[in-house]
């Protein structure tokens, strides 16, 4: 595979306030209908505005991190909440984590099955608890006791999920299953966001069900602070996406930083190094929606695409899916 298939230059904007991704893949025009692009976009437009009145609400960066998640994790389009991908189980498992840069708090889920709003969840871990990672059965309990939404195991499970895990075990029993040469897209599709408020603070937050057919129990990198998510005030705000077990072993997330605060680099290059070398060097792919301090975004991937949009400081929205949209 290569390492950057599509990837011609990385994503580097100014003024930008708030920044998603819904997943990075192998998005490929050829397999996408209109319809569909059509309805991604939307869907990505609709979790950007969301962001974008919760800041200018007075909301601060981790209310709009929160804001705009949200609608994600509703919409079945998005590897997160309701569409999330579901484990060889047939069920899901939810990873959220959730970080403010102004304190350094954070709170994280993993392996959840019921609340609607994992990234809910997970803020409440971190403001109601003196905890920062809860799992499995003892998220569920978390969640009753903060007497949070939550919803039966059915809501959660799409038709398209179901199909991809019965076309995902076929080829396994056929013998022909070649997991690596599949389209990425069909494993990946977490969603995440970046966001700067008016006082400078930065807030990260992701959400996702992991990798389609995930063995029982695993945890990839969303929940985890410092691989999937990272936010500091004096660098940046990380949320990334791609096959996670990479992401944790280069804890991605918290290298930008470190590379940011130790090793003086611009954001620029921090990401590219992490994402672009650094990743693939390892066999992994992925990418990471990475917002500076001072407003700087970069959107770095290797992978053909990846669902991504960001809201500049004057509230101009935009929206991209291929690699090969970049300007
Ligand atoms: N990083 C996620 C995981 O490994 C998957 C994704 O980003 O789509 O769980």
């Amino acid at each position: 595979m290569h390492a950057r298939d599509g990837a011609v230059e990385m994503e580097v904007i100014p003024d930008v306030v708030l920044a998603i991704h819904g997943g990075a893949g192998t998005i490929v025009r050829e397999n996408m209908s209109e319809e569909m692009d059509a309805h991604y976009r939307a869907a990505l437009t609709e979790a950007l505005e969301a962001g974008y009145s919760a800041l200018m609400g007075g909301g601060d960066a981790l209310d709009a991190v929160e804001a705009a998640i949200r609608p994600m994790e509703d919409s079945p389009l998005f590897n997160s909440g309701r569409g999330a991908v579901l484990n060889d189980e047939g069920e899901v498992e939810l990873d959220a984590s959730i970080m403010g840069g102004a304190s350094g708090e954070a709170g994280a889920i993993a392996g959840a099955r019921t609340p609607r709003h994992p990234i809910t969840l997970a803020r409440r871990v971190m403001t109601q608890s003196p905890h920062v990672l809860f799992a499995a059965e003892g998220a569920d309990r978390f969640a009753e006791n903060q007497e949070i939404e939550t919803m039966e195991a059915s809501w959660f499970v799409t038709p398209r999920r179901a199909k991809q895990l019965e076309r995902m075990q076929a080829r396994d029993r056929e013998g022909t299953a070649d997991l690596a040469g599949q389209p990425v897209d069909e494993k990946f599709g977490t969603v995440g966001c970046v966001a700067l408020d008016a006082d400078g603070h930065l807030a990260a937050g992701t959400s996702t069900g992991g990798m389609a057919r995930k063995a029982f129990g695993r945890v990839g990198d969303s929940p985890l602070i410092g691989a999937g998510t990272w936010a500091a005030d004096a660098t940046c705000a990380v949320s990334c996406t791609g096959h996670g077990e990479f992401f944790i072993r280069l804890a991605i997330a918290h290298q930008l930083h470190a590379r940011m605060l130790h090793g003086r680099q611009p954001l620029p290059l921090a990401a590219r190094e992490a994402v672009l070398e650094d990743l693939p060097a390892l066999g992994g792919s992925g990418g990471c929606v990475a917002l500076g301090a001072d407003g700087v975004l970069v959107a770095p991937f290797t992978t053909a695409g990846m669902y991504r949009g960001w809201v500049t400081r004057d509230g101009e929205i935009t929206v991209r899916i291929h690699g090969d949209e970049r300007r």
